[in-house]
């Protein structure tokens, strides 16, 4: 196990004179935090005697229920049982990875990916090989491509690990064509898809897109989270998973933990229960979407020629690539030094790739703090290529 890129840049983009575009917090102070204080203390003092106690290691399943509701509104026609609550989706990648993973196995994921999957993965001594993608999400061709190489190598592909809507980190979303011929091309291959998926309710600018899950629920492992759509805070999340996987989930979880927090769990689900819940989530998806803004306008204005970057419909990352020559990881210390921090590409990757890029998150800092982070930033760019 190695620290990620990002884990050692906390200690510095935490720092009050930084503005940091590092970090991908979601911004829970937009939540009515009295009004969860409250729901809080009403389940000690209503249920506190399951609250406080331990639970089942698939999860509550009232909760377990709701989060069915949740997720119809990507299409997903799930029951309960086929449900385990985790402590956020990061503790389900490493149930999936270790389920699945015998060292040497070979995982596929985006190129770049989400880099606690990554660290995961590795911790499991697995392969990674990284899928090429553009602006539309993972190209199906290199896909289908690179499953053939590595099976002639007579390697062994477990799955394939994506973020299709709102990528972290390149703010990418798979096109439903596409969606599509990932299935099939990963169903005639027999491969497993998990299928990562926290940002896909905060959308900007459409309703929510239908989940993969939602068209092959045989060979394909959902994960979900309240993370980003109420708080991280509650560590509450889910695998839905086809009834072998889902059993072997629940073994995992059980010796991992013996169950998720049953007072975390109860909260959520008082939360669900009694709060307007969509319209929490509309009033996230309209803070994220003036950022998202903010940093685009910016970005358009300031950044000198050269440098490229995506628009994401949702979630909360930009993915910006810079001139040929330039390396973002050596530019980070200068960047610091003029009070902006980024995550270098370089640990989206496992192969060395993705020097020119860097992710810029939107979701945690004001408008106002993203406009002078990226005029910061424009302004080291520029020192990069005089140099
Ligand atoms: N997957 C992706 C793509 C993420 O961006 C994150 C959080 N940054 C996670 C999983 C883990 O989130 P959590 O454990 O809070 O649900």
């Amino acid at each position: 196990m190695v620290a990620s890129e990002i884990r050692a840049l906390f200690a510095v983009a935490s720092r009050p004179e930084v503005v940091s575009l590092a970090g991908g917090m979601p911004y829970v102070t937009a939540l009515p935090l009295d009004l969860v204080g409250e729901l809080v203390a009403d389940l000690v003092a209503t249920r506190g005697s399951v609250a406080l106690q331990y639970g089942s290691g698939q999860g509550d399943l009232a909760l377990r229920e709701q989060i069915c509701e949740v997720m119809r509104m990507e299409g997903i026609e799930a029951g309960p049982d086929d449900v385990v609550v985790t402590v956020g989706s990061q503790q389900a990648l490493d149930l999936i990875t270790r389920i699945f993973i015998d060292p040497g196995d070979v995982v596929l994921a985006e190129g770049p990916s989400y880099v606690g999957a990554l660290g995961t993965f590795s911790a499991y001594q697995a392969k990674v090989v990284h899928i090429a993608m553009d602006d539309h999400g993972l190209i199906p061709e290199s896909l289908e491509e690179t499953i053939s190489a590595v099976q002639a190598a007579g390697e062994r592909i477990k799955f394939l690990y994506t973020i299709p809507t709102f990528q972290n980190p390149a703010g990418v979303t798979l096109n439903e064509v596409r969606r599509r011929q990932v299935l099939e091309i990963c169903r005639r291959a027999g491969v497993l898809v998990v299928e990562d998926n926290p940002y896909g309710l905060l959308g900007f600018d459409r309703e929510p897109l239908r989940a993969m899950r939602a068209d092959d629920p045989e060979g394909v492992v959902y994960l979900g989270s309240f993370s980003k759509t109420l708080a991280p805070g509650f560590r509450v999340g889910w695998a839905l998973a086809p009834h072998a996987v889902r059993q072997k989930l629940v073994l995992a979880m059980e010796s991992a933990v013996l169950s998720h927090s049953s007072f975390t769990q109860l909260a959520v689900g008082q939360y669900l229960a009694t709060q307007p819940w969509r319209e929490q989530i509309k009033s996230f998806r309209e803070l994220y979407r003036e950022r998202r803004d903010a940093m685009l306008a910016a970005l358009d204005v300031l950044m000198p020629p050269g440098c490229t970057w995506t628009r994401p419909g949702g979630g909360f990352f930009v993915w910006a690539t810079l001139p040929e020559g330039l390396d973002s990881k050596a530019m980070l210390p200068r960047a610091v030094a003029e009070r902006v921090a980024f995550v270098p590409g370089t640990g989206f990757y496992t192969d060395g790739d993705g020097k020119r890029h860097m992710r810029l998150s939107y979701c945690y800092p004001e408008p106002d703090r993203i406009r002078e982070g990226v005029r910061r930033l424009a302004g080291v760019v520029e020192q990069e290529l005089q140099l």
